[in-house]
Formats: C-alpha cells, structure tokens, sequence
C-alpha cells in the first residue's frame, strides 16, 4: 500500500508517455492505491477510466468516504481543494493546475469579506464552486444538487446571503419563496447560452425536451422543461418518456446520457457566437496524458493552509449533514 513517504521521480524518469495510457494510468492505480474521480464535464476518454464520475456533491460524498492513499481529481481547482480539505493526509493529485472556474474566480476573498462585513446579521450559504478562502467565510456550503432542500431549512426569520452565483441564488429564491442577499458571479459557460438559437432549434425539433441547469441565465430556464443539477439531468433524460433533449449546460455530460440513454438522442443548446464556448475551458485543460503524469509524477498536488482547511471544513460537513 502507498504511504506518504513516497518521493516525487526525477524528469527522466517522466518524460515518456507509454502508447497504451489506459493501461499505463490502470497500473499506476494500482500502485498508489489511487482513487480517479472524475467530473461530468471532463472529456470522455477520463470519464470512462475514472473510479467515480459525478457532479460536485456526488464527488465530495466519494472524497470524504474514501479509502485510497491517492486522490486523482480530474475536474478544477476547487473541486480538488474541497477533496483536500476533506483529506488532508492524502496526496490530491490535480491534472492541470490551471484549471480554475471563472465563477470561482468571480468573488475573490478581499471584496466578499467586505460584503459580508456589510450585511452583518446574514449567515452566508456559498455555492461549492468557490475557493477555499470562500468556503472558510461560510456558514453551509450547498451544491446545485442540495441548494434548496437547504435553503429550506433555514429558519424564516435568518436573513441569508448566497453566493456566488447570483443565476442559482435566483433559482432558489424562486423555488423557495426565500429573499436572499446575491453575490453577482455567474459561470461564463452557463451564461453563453443563446435564448434566440434555443427557441429556434426547438421549433426545428418540437418533440424535443429542453433540460438546463440553474447556472443558466433566467431567459434560458423559462424554456426548460426541467431544470436541475448535472446528476439530476442525466437522471431526468434517462427516465423521461421523451426521446430527445435539448441539453443546457456544459455538453460533456452528454457523453453519459448517451451511454446510459443509447436510443435517445441529445442536442447540446447553442452558444450566442459560432464558438465552442458552451465547453468549459478550464474543465477541458485536463488531458489523459496529464492524468498520466500527475499520477506519474505524484505532482500537482493541492496543498492548503492549515488555518484555512479547519474554517472551510466545517461548513462543507454542515452541508454533509444536512442533505443526508
Ligand atoms: S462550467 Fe462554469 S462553474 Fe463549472 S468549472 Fe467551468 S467555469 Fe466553473
């Protein structure tokens, strides 16, 4: 079994990359008693050798219940860092270090702790897709799976802030009749869809269902048949009688629905441009050749202050608890 004494190899040792990488990252596994988890958006050539795949709450329930020395994440930065704050004896092993979320990006911790300072009687629910730093200034972490089963139990006199996607901080408020303080981030992938091109590929395909997540733009799910997290669209498309889909939301899910629907067929929602933006560049920086030489080259790995991991633990097993 792989203890924590393992060292790093030298750069000759990891400059080649083997034919059969499948086999190459299955031995590798095996010898550092690894886990792969893998999100829904990754390419799937990771999907189909990850251990898990699975949306962000699905993902930490699988980090914290694990028995691996090695955590392999093949998603963004804080999806790993949320494994590592969970972990923090494992070695969390991120692809590309690169690959960061722009909603993530989009509340950075100087300006919240200022917003927060100024809505001093609000507890803060945090959407998991923010930094570690975010995470520790929370009261409950949420995913898109849980966000409103937990806004629900929040006692009706507790003003809340919500952050930091203000498109399914809007959501929930809908779904729950709850007034709640928005930090203004939004996802730049879920926020590309174009209302306009979704109306006409409709009519073009009227037997179709469209299915969006709430990351979406409030244009966009007004025209949702269902809206819901990554897992519970691929749910929903497996067990709804419809044998089409209009797909809002990163189109790297839809490599499991066809699996998992083969006789259906899925049509991703179109960006506003002629672009391939509805594909999230930072989830798409991951590469099998990368997986291979992070867990060849035990590096990157995802390291957090002490300080930081304690305060953003405790709202992450709040939510844990909560939507048992
Ligand atoms: S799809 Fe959006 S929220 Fe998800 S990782 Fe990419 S930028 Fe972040």
């Amino acid at each position: 079994m792989f203890t924590a004494t393992l060292s790093p190899p030298n750069s000759a040792q990891t400059s080649a990359i083997p034919d059969d990488l499948f086999a190459a990252i299955e031995s590798l596994k095996q010898e550092l008693n690894a886990v792969i988890l893998a999100h829904y958006y990754q390419e799937p050539d990771i999907q189909d050798i990850a251990d898990y795949i699975g949306d962000s709450l699905e993902l930490s329930r699988k980090a914290a219940n694990t028995n691996a020395d090695v955590i392999v994440f093949a998603g963004v930065h804080f999806m790993a860092e949320t494994a590592k704050i969970l972990n923090p004896n494992k070695l969390v092993l991120l692809p590309d270090l690169d690959a960061g979320c722009s909603l993530a990006d989009s509340c950075p911790p100087d300006a919240f702790g200022e917003f927060k300072a100024a809505h001093p009687d609000h507890i803060v629910i945090s959407y998991i897709n923010c930094s570690a730093a975010i995470k520790a200034m929370s009261d409950i972490i949420c995913t898109s799976s849980n966000a409103v089963k937990l806004v629900r139990q929040i006692p009706e006199n507790q003003p809340i802030i919500f952050a930091p996607d203000r498109n399914l901080g809007r959501y929930v408020m809908e779904q729950t009749g709850r007034d709640m303080v928005l930090w203004q981030g939004s996802c730049m992938v879920h926020e590309t869809f174009s209302e306009k091109k979704m109306v006409q590929l409709k009519i073009q395909h009227p037997e179709a269902e469209i299915i969006a997540h709430p990351e979406c733009e409030p244009p966009v799910l007004r025209h949702a048949n269902y809206v819901g997290s990554t897992s519970a669209l691929l749910n929903y498309a497996q067990n709804s009688d419809s044998s089409v889909f209009i797909v809002a939301t990163e189109p790297g899910i839809i490599h499991q629905m066809q699996k998992q629907a083969q006789d259906k067929q899925f049509i991703p929602a179109p960006p506003m441009n002629s672009c391939a933006c509805n594909e999230c560049p930072h989830m798409r920086l991951n590469t099998l050749e990368k997986l291979y030489l992070a867990m060849k080259n035990r590096a990157p790995e995802i390291t957090l202050p002490e300080e930081t991991r304690v305060a953003a633990l405790r709202p992450i097993q709040r939510m844990l608890e909560m939507s048992a």
